[in-house]
């Protein structure tokens, strides 16, 4: 196994999720900017100027939304991954675990390497389901309730389902949540010779905080 390659992935993950939940959060507030409020700009139905520019950049929301989320997903199932085949081998994970969630590949890991029970009640768990949930949500149309071929015929309307479901879907600023706050548990629940892989939470933490 090339350690080096996981690593520099696994890194990598993290690092797109962070920089794009930037650039979503960036583009939220260039939404709320004055000059881009209508004041009855277009009184004769020409097209509003303001209407236009929102609609831009409500679309390049929706890609910097899609990169973030499955960016955060895609790194914590990397992350299990790579945890589970190091401490239980690669044949274990395969033959046992590959068919799993996401969140009981987590458990059942945790609980095999620490020989303690994982702590379900905690924050870690909730937003780990709700991410894995939404990035569900958003790749397999089987389980989706919102409607993906909105995104590209009305991106105006898929935001607006994305609001009106976001009880459901995680928002960008949870799902780097998710990595930070799994990473903080692992740290406390595995032995330090065990924490393998693992982001410098602090610093995440920092970014986290000033994106907030
Ligand atoms: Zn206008």
């Amino acid at each position: 196994m090339n350690f080096a390659r996981i690593e520099t992935l696994y890194f990598n993950y993290v690092q797109i999720a962070f920089d794009h939940c930037n650039t979503y959060i960036d583009l939220e507030k260039r939404l709320h900017e004055n000059n881009l409020q209508c004041n009855n700009c277009s009184p004769n139905n020409t097209i509003c100027i303001h209407e236009f520019l929102k609609h831009e950049i409500k679309e390049k929301m929706r890609n910097e939304y899609f990169i973030s989320v499955i960016f955060s997903a895609l790194s914590l199932e990397a992350y299990i991954y790579e945890l589970g085949a190091i401490y239980l081998s690669d044949k274990y994970v395969k033959e046992n675990l590959d068919k799993l969630t996401v969140p009981s590949k987590y458990i059942i890991v945790l609980e095999l390497i620490s020989k303690n029970q994982v702590d379900k009640s905690h924050q870690w768990y909730y937003l780990l389901n709700k991410l894995i949930s939404t990035r569900n949500k958003l790749v397999h149309s089987k389980s989706r309730k919102l409607d993906v071929s909105l995104m590209s015929e009305n991106p105006e309307k898929f935001i607006t389902e994305l609001n009106e479901t976001n009880k459901r879907l995680i928002s960008p600023l949870d799902a780097i949540n998710a990595i930070i706050s799994v990473h903080k548990y692992i740290k406390l629940f595995l032995p330090n010779n065990i924490v393998f892989l693992l982001i410098d939470e602090n610093k995440y933490y920092e970014m986290y905080k000033q994106m907030k």
